[in-house]
């Protein structure tokens, strides 16, 4: 018997999200069902539902920041019981058999992850949903706890936006003393600056806007560099050693390359399509400087990078929303008008507020 649930779906790439009405899947040996307490909104939920990436499926229920409770366990799980507050990013599911997966490493997994919506279902085909919803169910390898004492609404977004910053700082070996380079100051950007400054780094963010310097150093960036000003920007050349790139379209990296020293490492973890302008190969060649890429994190670094905000006291500015302001907030959003991170209350969904 599936368990009935409710959340808020796109039907199209053009109507705005409505009430659904649809079923989870009854529990498998190894399931852990979820009520979902906050549910963090990101970029990338737009993007899929509104067919950015042409990849949509619909009906679709977005969402992967997900933080609730555990309600019921299938008969094999071990890890978690009910009652336990745990959390679910973008991955529900992998081949659990290749090299990435028997590293911890899933969101390389040879055959591709299974997102936690918009995915078929590898043993049933359905389509995941995500977490714009009462509730979900997942197997517990992709269910990470939620740290004793973390505050869960401002945690949401560690499940995306926190571990897509602090894996790669964590690969390339960010250490103290390290000059680190933060390229955009969204969502990914505003938690890159709060993790590379834990790791003891000093914190450069490059913003096109003069209007979030005060802003940037409020976050912890010991300078900020306005990347429209060429001198400012000339000032750079040859500092940093890593450069983590938030900024998801398009932007010339030539001169943030020129900013790092020789051997240091720019990272890409926003963009996907090529490179517009491309990049001169002398930028790399003449400093032996490396260009590098970085997709979200593993099932173990996940739970790591939960441990570490908790440690030492990170969590990601949030604004909270019902749900039926859903729409809005996506508008709000894509004209950059958050900060940094909606997060649903999804006690909104509960009461009258979702008739
Ligand atoms: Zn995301
Ligand atoms: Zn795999």
């Amino acid at each position: 018997m599936s368990t009935p649930a409710r959340g808020y779906a796109a039907h199209s790439a053009e109507t705005p999200l409505a009430l659904w009405n649809f079923e989870r899947r009854t529990l498998r040996a190894d399931d852990v069902s979820i009520e979902i307490l906050y549910c963090g909104v990101c970029h990338s939920d737009l993007h899929f539902a509104r067919d950015d990436w042409g990849m949509a499926t619909y009906p679709v229920v977005p969402g992967h920041e997900i933080v609730g409770r555990v309600t019921a366990v299938g008969s094999d799980v071990v890890t978690f019981k009910t009652g336990d507050v745990v959390g679910v990013g973008c991955m529900v599911d992998s081949c659990r058999q290749c090299s990435s997966c028997n590293s911890g490493l899933e969101q390389y997994c040879a055959e591709g992850f299974t997102m936690t919506y918009g995915s078929p279902d590898r043993h049933d085909n359905t389509l995941t949903q995500g977490g714009y919803s009462d509730s979900v169910v997942v197997s517990e390898r992709f269910v990470v706890r939620m740290p004793e004492g973390i505050d869960l609404k401002s945690a949401a977004p560690i499940l995306c936006a926190g571990i897509t910053t602090y894996s790669p700082l964590k690969h390339y070996g960010v250490k103290p003393g390290d000059k680190v380079g933060i390229i955009g100051m969204g969502g990914l950007g505003h938690m890159g600056v709060k993790l590379a400054s834990a790791m003891g780094a000093e914190v450069t963010l490059f913003t096109r806007s003069e209007s979030k310097v005060a802003e940037a150093k409020r976050q912890g960036a010991d300078h900020v560099v306005v990347s429209t000003d060429e001198s400012q920007m000339a000032a750079m050349t040859e500092t940093f050693d890593f450069m983590l790139d938030t900024v998801p379209v398009q932007h010339d990296i030539n001169p943030y390359l020129n900013a790092l020293k020789p051997d240091g490492t720019h990272i890409l973890v926003g963009l996907l399509e090529p490179l517009d302008p491309a990049v001169s190969g002398a930028n790399l060649v003449f400093r032996r400087r490396v260009l590098a890429g970085s997709l979200i994190g593993g099932m173990p670094e996940t739970q790591e990078v939960l441990e570490f905000c908790a440690e030492h006291g990170i969590t990601c500015d949030v604004e909270m929303i019902n749900i039926d302001q859903i729409n809005e907030a996506w508008d709000r959003m894509q004209k950059g008008d958050v900060r940094y991170r909606f997060v649903i209350d999804m006690a909104s969904l509960k009461g009258d507020n979702a008739a």
